[in-house]
């Protein structure tokens, strides 16, 4: 086919794109980003907006421009440079690299872990390597997008989606795959559109039936569950008892990327010798190791920080059920407000910015359609007059 010079290459999937984007126009649904122009806190600046309170970022624990967080990410920076140019296998690990693992792997309550460039990358290194053919992945419906990738990487693996947090479902895939060489249930520690959690002892007591792993990913409850924020499996009294643990560096602990796997020594020297993004990507860089470690000195120090936050999402809570609102419950940090239509949240979502809160509404296709949500997240960095702020928004909206 002779092409009209005079026009752009790829015409058709020009126009695609752009009639896809005048869609989510006339929807009310196409996204707009935000410019901060200040470190993430309680509160951040907004280009053309001013001061918001931030009632939508990961920053569980008000770490993330933390005075000792920044120091350590600069210590490691000027000791290491920006980074050692390499994948971990040539030479790309530093004793930072090691030391880190080592302090994650404790937290958790894991022998070992490997980190990677983010959890979305963790759980794409880890699952399709877990998963030899024949083996049965058993995937809760509501897992992140990442896991549903990592899982259709698995190939010759099966997969099996069971209903969110159904046990009965759970165990009938189980046993309908007895015989096979293994079983793997893949599931969220905190499911971060409804806020709720796995049911990790049913889920351990059909692992141990059926001779299943267990693998989890933390991401929204490490930091988050526990006493000392060491995640789902403390908020269950399970430390220890999970086989692989996948958690993020970028939402407690504050970090600006960065992610791991933790694990039994074995696995994760098997995860060195076949993970590709071990293999084909660089290590992570050495602000960011720098970062996460003074991020776990903190919350050890500062155990305290889990409470406050804990006491603030009881706060705001309660303060947005006695204004009407019916917010999903959860025991995470994370408050969902179902709303309906995606582009009612997002219309929402932009009368609460005029309000002076950010706060994001999710829609098609995050969640499905119908059940649109604003999804507040909580910091132990909100002060009182924070919330009351918020609170005082959300109802001059309502
Ligand atoms: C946020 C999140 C991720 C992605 O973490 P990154 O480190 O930002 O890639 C993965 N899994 C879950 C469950 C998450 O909530």
């Amino acid at each position: 086919m002779a092409r009209d010079e005079r026009e752009p290459r790829g015409s058709g999937i020009r126009a695609r794109v752009a009639r896809e984007l005048q869609a989510m126009d006339a929807a009310g649904t196409r996204k707009r980003l935000r410019h901060l122009t200040t470190a993430t806190g309680p509160t951040a600046q907004v280009e053309g907006r001013g001061e918001v309170i931030v009632l939508c970022s990961n920053n569980y624990l008000g770490l993330a421009a933390h005075p000792e967080v920044v120091a350590g990410a600069e210590a490691a920076l000027r000791r290491y440079g920006a980074g050692p140019a390499s994948v971990r296998f040539i030479s790309g690990t530093t004793d930072l690299h090691r030391d880190l693992e080592q302090a994650l792997a404790d937290w958790v309550g894991a022998e070992a872990a490997l980190t990677y460039a983010s959890c979305w990358t963790a759980n794409e290194g880890l699952i399709p390597v877990l998963a030899a053919a024949g083996d049965v992945l058993l995937s809760d419906e509501l897992n992140h997008a990442s896991i549903i990738d990592a899982c259709r990487l698995a190939r010759g693996a099966e997969r099996e989606v069971y209903r969110h947090a159904d046990m009965a479902d759970l165990e009938g895939r189980l046993r309908a795959h007895a015989g096979a060489p293994g079983r793997i249930i893949v599931t969220d520690g905190v499911f971060s559109m409804e806020g709720d959690l796995a049911p990790l002892p049913e889920i351990v007591a059909l692992a141990d039936r059926y001779d299943a792993l267990v693998v989890c990913d933390d991401s929204h409850g490490l930091g988050v569950l526990g006493a000392r924020g060491r995640g789902t499996a403390e908020h269950f009294g399970l430390l220890g008892r999970i086989d692989v643990i996948t958690g993020t560096l970028g939402k407690a602990l504050g970090g600006a990327a960065g992610g791991f796997v933790a694990a039994g020594r074995d696995l994760v020297d098997y995860l060195i010798q076949r993970s590709r993004p071990q293999l084909f990507s660089n290590a992570v860089p050495p602000a960011v190791l720098g970062a996460a470690a003074a991020a776990l000195d903190v919350l050890r120090r500062e155990p305290e920080r889990v409470q406050r936050l804990h006491a603030n999402v009881a706060y705001m809570r309660q303060g947005l059920r006695a204004q009407g609102y019916r917010p999903l419950e959860g025991a995470s940090a994370i408050v969902p407000i179902l709303v309906g239509p995606t582009a009612e949240a997002m219309a929402q979502s932009e009368r609460l910015f005029d309000a002076g809160v950010l706060v994001v509404g999710f829609g098609y296709p995050v969640v499905p359609e119908g059940a649109a949500r604003l999804r507040v997240q909580l910091s132990a960095a909100h002060e009182r007059t924070h919330l009351d702020r918020a609170l005082a928004a959300f109802a001059a909206v309502r």
